[in-house]
């Protein structure tokens, strides 16, 4: 993963001729942005660690595992938000981890928590690093110095009980890694975040992710049947059945915990065996509205695509212009839907006859199937275009929602004018892409010209779109987490009563305040 950017820089893209056209029209950016500087050019602030701690931590993990050096340091300073970007491409001194530390098991992260609280040093657990919500800011908590404990070596698939359909994985095995430890045995777990490529499992159970093939999968927290967690006063094994009338379900204090109250080690989840089939279909809805509908009625009927997502008309348009880009959908008008199913030979083609059946009786036209396979093909390549797109002079960001389909329109249109209100002229794409019987989630993507000062110019915007979402009665997050970014609005979403229940767990778990400081707790 690049440090300033997204991904493999083999698959960084140049803007198409169409894109750049777009940008000029739209946006009148025409030129380049100022480069970055190059890794070895950034000014990291000095390591805070001292030598007697960095000592205690290689005791506690080998020395091979521990670092200082900046090399180490820099990859570690953050997440992948755009502001995360532009901070790392800055020439200003920034912050990083003042240590990073990569245990080999629960042991090892037992002794490094238990040397963290006593020596004081701040611990951010690191999964993929693809957080874009500031969870991996590199906050101190008022302690000496911080360390990011990297979670990579956590890469094994631990057991796959055929017979329950579970499997237990490491929670740093990075989402292809993990499919491909379970496909060797015919298994897949079948959760596809745009981020897929670099998310750890660990990363995917902290945040609450929700993948791309959600509607026929889940979101990953309900795929989780048991999790284990080290903390700083012990160990954690949860999930003892599928279902349980034990209490309230401690699973749920971890799933979305985002490293402030342990450290997830090991996830327990349903998988399911390798589909044996699957079918594709797009179409073109006359608008939102209507699409919307369409997939309300799809979703509410339980008909069971494997994924279905819906483009506004704004993000269909750039799609159509994205086309030689990223390999998106080719020219639609309206507003584009893919759908996508999975299973046997049998399900597929229930699943798709009665999908089909109810989109065509809200007015959806076919596409056919090369729409929804190219979407598919392009799938985990549009990050790279925001690449491209901050290189051009374009401010390009994503912030989600969801609500109950019964508010979802004024949600849109609330938050929609939030980001032109404070963003005047950028574009406003949206698309629906979980979907639930009760309501579905709103994402956004915003593309503007780049201001002076585009940190504080995105903040307005942030800040402007996270009180539209509060006031039009959405969630601050459905997928992305709260990290520093949305801590902001914790206690709109769960009160101060919420707020003080999270405190008195943290509390009691971390006494010494040393798990990811700054972050989701308010
Ligand atoms: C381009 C792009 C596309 C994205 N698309 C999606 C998407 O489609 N769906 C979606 O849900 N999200 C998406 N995200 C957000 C992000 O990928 C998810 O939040 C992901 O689950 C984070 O996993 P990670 O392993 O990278 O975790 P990290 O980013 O490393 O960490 C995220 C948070 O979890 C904590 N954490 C990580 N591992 C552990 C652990 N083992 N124990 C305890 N705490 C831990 C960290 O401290 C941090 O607070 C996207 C991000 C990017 C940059």
């Amino acid at each position: 993963m690049k440090w300033d950017a997204w991904g493999d820089p083999a698959l960084a893209k140049e803007l198409s001729a169409d894109i750049k056209g777009l940008l000029a029209a739209a946006l009148g950016v025409t030129g380049d942005a100022t480069p970055g500087p190059a890794a070895d050019e950034v000014l990291l602030r000095p390591s805070r660690i001292t030598p007697d701690d960095l000592k205690a931590l290689a005791d506690a993990v080998g020395e091979d595992h521990v670092s200082a050096a900046d090399a180490d340091r820099l990859p570690r300073a953050g997440g992948k938000s755009t502001p995360d970007l532009l901070r790392r491409r800055s020439r200003e001194p920034q912050d990083a981890p003042d240590a990073v530390v990569l245990p080999g098991g629960e042991d090892e992260i037992a002794a490094v928590l238990a040397l963290c609280a006593e020596r004081r040093l701040a611990v951010v657990p690191f999964g993929g690093g693809t957080s874009v919500v500031g969870g991996l800011d590199p906050e101190r908590g008022g302690h000496g110095a911080v360390v990011s404990l990297d979670l990579r070596r956590l890469d094994r698939l631990l057991d796959l009980d055929e017979t329950s359909g579970e499997a237990v994985l490491g929670a740093g095995l990075t989402g292809p890694a993990a499919e491909a430890l379970l496909a060797e045995r015919g298994y897949e777990l079948g959760h596809y975040p745009q981020s897929f490529r670099y998310a750890t499992i660990g990363g995917f159970a902290a945040t609450r992710s929700s993948g791309q093939d959600s509607a026929g999968y889940g979101r990953f927290d309900e795929m989780v049947r048991g999790l284990r967690v080290v903390t700083p006063v012990g160990v954690l094994d949860l999930g003892r059945a599928p279902a349980s009338a034990a209490g309230p379900d401690l699973r749920e204090l971890f799933l979305g915990s985002e490293g402030t109250l342990g450290v997830i080690t090991a996830v327990r989840l349903r998988v399911h065996p390798l589909p044996a089939a699957k079918a594709y279909e797009a179409w073109s809805l006359p608008d939102f509205a209507t699409g919307t509908a369409a997939l309300r009625a799809v979703e509410q009927q339980g008909t069971g695509p494997t994924v279905i997502r819906l483009s506004d008309e704004a993000e269909t348009m750039v799609n159509l212009a994205m086309t030689e880009q990223i390999g998106g959908a080719p020219a639609v008008t309206g507003c584009l839907a893919v759908t996508v199913f999975e299973g046997t030979e049998d399900q597929v083609a229930t699943r798709h006859r009665l999908t089909r059946d109810a989109l065509l009786a809200v007015g959806a036209t076919s596409l056919g199937e090369q729409p929804a396979r190219a979407w598919e093909h392009g799938r985990f390549n549009a990050p790279y275009l925001r690449d491209s797109l901050l290189g051009a002079g374009a401010l390009c960001e994503t912030l989600e929602t969801a609500t109950d389909w019964s508010r979802l329109p004024q949600l849109r249109a609330a938050v929609t004018e939030a980001l032109t209100g404070a963003l005047p002229g950028a574009l406003v794409l949206c698309h629906i892409s979980h979907v639930y019987p009760t309501g579905a989630s709103l994402y956004f993507t915003v593309v503007a010209a780049l201001g002076e000062d585009p940190l504080t110019q995105w903040a307005a915007a942030k800040r402007a779109a996270g009180d539209a979402i509060v006031a039009a009665g959405g969630t601050i997050t459905h997928h992305h987490a709260v990290g520093a970014d949305h801590r902001p609005w914790m206690t709109d979403e769960i009160g101060d009563l919420g707020v003080r229940i999270l405190r008195a767990v943290k509390a009691e778990l971390d006494p010494a305040g040393i798990l990811n400081p700054g972050k989701l707790i308010p």
